[in-house]
């Protein structure tokens, strides 16, 4: 599997473009912002021939779908999300508008991920796993064979995502830390809705949210 990172919108969201030699991709949390980002990202996918399959956002906070309108009029492809993320789905423009973005709301027709749920496209698969914590059905996306973990909101190099918006609770994103996430391999290497890449490993043994975890 490769990927490639796009850094979209004034909150820096990252955006990610899974795919392999096939030529299929998916993509994760379409934040691009405004035409300029949004050819940025098509592109992208123009000039390595890649046909999208679906979207999947990790969770439905606007930095991580203001492209999402635009995305599924370009490709006129499904968007994959866990059924807790409706209401902040559905939220998405007011939300934005409070935090000065105007945006297209988007329309609310999704197919449901499930936790444990593998997605598959081209060669490659990523496994759903359900997070809270962040949001209600914050998902991070696992990919054994290669030994990433898309992990959203839930977990950044050095710190985690807020629980103080609505529906985020700190002891349950401590649980799904703990419990989903610490159980994989150290050596997974973590792709976070903010910031830079970094392992698990690593985040165990400096990030201080997790040093009561270990
Ligand atoms: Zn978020
Ligand atoms: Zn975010």
């Amino acid at each position: 599997m490769e990927f490639k990172t796009f850094f979209f919108n004034a909150l820096r969201t990252c955006c990610y473009l899974a795919y392999d030699q096939t030529g299929h991709c998916i993509i994760i949390d379409p934040g691009c912002f405004g035409p300029t980002e949004e050819q940025r990202l098509a592109g992208y996918i123009r000039n390595n021939n890649l046909t999208p399959l679906y979207i999947v956002n990790t969770h439905c906070h606007f930095d991580h779908l203001m492209g999402l309108d635009f995305i599924r009029k370009t490709y006129n492809i499904p968007l994959r999300m866990h059924p807790f993320e409706l209401g902040n789905l559905e939220r998405a423009a007011n939300y934005a508008r409070l935090f000065g973005f105007n945006i297209i709301q988007p329309r609310s027709d999704y197919t449901a991920l499930s936790d444990g749920e593998v997605l598959t496209f081209g060669h490659s698969e990523l496994k759903v796993i359900h997070t809270p914590g962040h949001s209600p059905g914050s998902v991070c996306l696992y990919g054994s064979r290669d030994a990433v973990l898309f992990t959203g909101d839930l977990l950044f190099a050095g710190s985690v995502g807020r629980t103080d918006l609505p529906g985020g609770d700190y002891d349950q994103l401590m649980e799904s830390l703990s419990g989903k996430i610490g159980v994989l391999p150290p050596e997974t290497r973590i792709y976070p809705g903010h910031g830079p890449s970094s392992t698990l490993a690593g985040e165990f043994a400096v990030n201080p949210y997790l040093q009561h975890l270990v």
